[in-house]
């Protein structure tokens, strides 16, 4: 198998680097905050996709410029990466669908990303948690045991 230690914030420069360009389009500035050090292990490329998923999601959320931001949390009990966007959220009725095979509600979804995720997290032992925030915009936790 593939897995081995991989550095959280390495695996998540990657991913900024791929989709910034297209956040910068729509002058979305994306931040990195939390633990340097943190490490998890994992398949990189299969991690990597969880984190393509998402920021593509919380870009494609966002109709206005501002923030999309990354945060490490490296406690006793977990790693967890979250999140962030300033985008709509997401409607009270519709959040238990999220991860629905083909459940979207864009004009040229597929509606599989929030499934291939959590099925990536799952076969890492790890879980998806979606939350809103207090001014609007959703955070996605992804939440690694130790
Ligand atoms: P797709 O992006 O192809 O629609 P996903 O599985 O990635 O499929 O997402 C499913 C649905 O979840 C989206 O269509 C959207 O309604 C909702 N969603 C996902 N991420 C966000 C987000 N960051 N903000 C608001 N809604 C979201
Ligand atoms: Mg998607």
């Amino acid at each position: 198998d593939n897995r081995k230690m991989e550095s959280i914030k390495d695996m998540i420069h990657d991913v900024t680097v791929l989709l910034g360009p297209q956040a910068k389009l729509k002058g979305i500035d994306i931040r990195i905050e939390g633990s340097d050090k943190a490490q998890i292990n994992c398949d990189r490329s299969q991690i990597k996709q969880v984190l393509i998923n998402l920021l593509k999601n919380a870009i494609e959320a966002m109709e206005s410029p501002g923030f999309i931001t990354f945060h490490v949390k490296d406690s006793e009990e977990a790693i967890i990466i979250s999140i962030s966007d300033e985008g709509p959220g997401i409607p009270e009725e519709i959040i238990h669908k999220l991860g629905e095979p083909f459940f979207t509600t864009k004009q040229t979804g597929t509606g599989l990303g929030i499934m291939i995720t959590r099925q990536i997290l799952a076969s890492h032992q790890a879980r998806l948690e979606i939350s809103q925030n207090e001014k609007g915009g959703s955070t996605f936790h992804m939440i690694f045991h130790k």
